[in-house]
């Protein structure tokens, strides 16, 4: 056969490594690195009252175990402050270990300072540069921020949002905006005055004493092309661990794709140590859902693994049944509600990946490609639904319980392949 074009093989995409420094956050004893060459790491919010410990402390383990790395709570008021110690200690009781971080507005300094059992009980403090004091409070408020993370050896996160911008900063460079020979337009000005905002706060926290290593740096916006522009200018300015997210992303479909394609563009070219989904819940919905889709990017980007991946068809005419669907979904459901034990019972799983294919078109090829795939009978094909384990036929599966004995042969499959650590490379 000839083969035409150039001789050289076409080179797989890959995300270009981070750019920042390594930022590390402390608690105790332990220690989670962000940035560098650390891995992206997935951070959640809850949205329960923090005033109520145990609930907030329920929906805090939830979001862990769906894989949320950090999980950021709201401290707004001195009886949330007061609240976050025992939060602390609800979930050293419950055996979880995330990290909290303290999300901060107008009344930071005095929380962190009357609360000392709050900021030690935080691993990290969130700071809003915009919220923090008018005129001559600002800079004496963010001071006493910034003194109880050094007292307390806790990393900070400075967080602008183009909602709460320093309205004085950009007071100042509209102003001198008005001045230039051909002025930007106010769009410009206002990226300039987010990333200012952030790189000129990490410079006054670091000559107080902060370890630059104990920052890290976001800039939200609500549109897709503002949030990558802004992040490549900054990420261009400064070295810092960068948080990313897109700030108040939307409801259901909107929110995921919005979210998802600026996240992605960025993370592909190197940028962003930490990100957020920040989704308003459907009613009825699972916060954890932000995690789940926040973990999806990342796999997908092929940055981390997670959870086991199902490979599903769309289905189309060849296939008039919905059983594939719900033995996709089934799959789906039951790998990810084991994985709190199999992460650490099987170690190396979540990159295991399974196919579930809904007829014999793609079925057969594409169950060969996966560690263990079934394709099911499209409209008139035999009743019959073969598996194929480590890209050979095993097996063929046939009548009613088919759902059922396709599931025991994966767990079955996975204890023996990562059982005793055997997966784990
Ligand atoms: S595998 Fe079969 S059922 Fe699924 S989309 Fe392809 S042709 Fe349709």
């Amino acid at each position: 056969m000839n083969i035409s074009g150039t001789a050289a093989p076409i080179a797989m995409a890959q995300p270009q490594a981070r750019r920042s420094r390594q930022a590390r956050i402390v608690w105790g004893s332990r220690v989670v690195t962000v940035g560098g060459g650390a891995p992206v790491r997935v951070q959640s919010m809850t949205n329960t009252d923090t005033v109520d410990a145990i609930g907030t402390a329920i929906q805090i383990k939830e979001l862990a175990q769906a894989g949320s790395e950090f999980v950021r709570i709201t401290v707004n008021t001195p009886e949330a402050a007061a609240a976050v110690p025992y939060i602390r200690e609800q979930l050293d009781r419950m055996g979880e270990t995330v990290p909290l971080v303290g999300d901060f507005h107008y009344n930071g300094h005095r929380l962190l300072t009357e609360f000392p059992d709050c900021a030690q009980a935080l691993s990290k403090y969130r700071i809003n540069p915009g919220n923090v004091g008018k005129g001559d409070k600002k800079d004496k408020q963010f001071g006493q921020m910034i003194e109880a993370a050094v007292r307390w050896d806790k990393a900070v996160r400075i967080g602008v949002n183009w909602g709460s911008l320093d309205q004085e900063l950009l007071a100042e460079l509209m102003d001198a905006n008005s001045r230039r020979a051909q002025p930007w337009d106010a769009r410009q000005v206002m990226y300039e005055a987010l990333i200012t905002s952030a790189i000129e706060s990490a410079k006054r926290a670091e000559e107080m004493g902060l370890s630059g290593d104990q920052i890290i740096l976001s800039c939200k916006v609500s549109g897709v092309q503002d949030l990558i522009s802004v992040y490549r200018e900054l990420a261009r300015r400064c070295d810092y661990a960068l948080h990313l997210g897109l700030t108040e992303a939307g409801m259901g479909t909107k929110g995921i794709v919005a979210s998802t394609t600026a996240l992605s563009i960025l993370l592909q070219e190197g940028i962003g140590d930490t990100i957020r989904v920040s989704l308003t819940p459907q009613p009825g919905e699972a916060r954890t859902q932000e995690v789940v889709v926040a973990s999806e990017i990342l796999q997908s980007l092929g940055l981390r693994a997670f959870v086991p991946s199902v490979t599903a068809c769309p289905g189309c005419g060849r296939t008039t049944s919905t059983t594939f669907q719900e033995l996709a979904k089934q799959i789906d459901d039951y790998l990810r509600a084991q994985m709190p034990v199999w992460r650490l019972r099987y170690p190396g799983v979540e990159k295991l990946k399974v196919a579930v294919m809904g007829c014999i078109v793609n079925g057969p090829g594409e169950s060969k490609h996966a560690d263990i795939g079934i394709s099911l009978p499209g409209t008139g094909e035999a009743p019959a639904a073969p598996v194929f384990i480590d890209g050979e036929k095993a097996m063929t599966l046939r009548g009613e319980g088919i759902a059922r004995e396709f599931q025991d042969i994966v767990e079955g499959y996975i204890a023996r392949r990562f059982g005793n650590g055997a997966g784990a490379q």
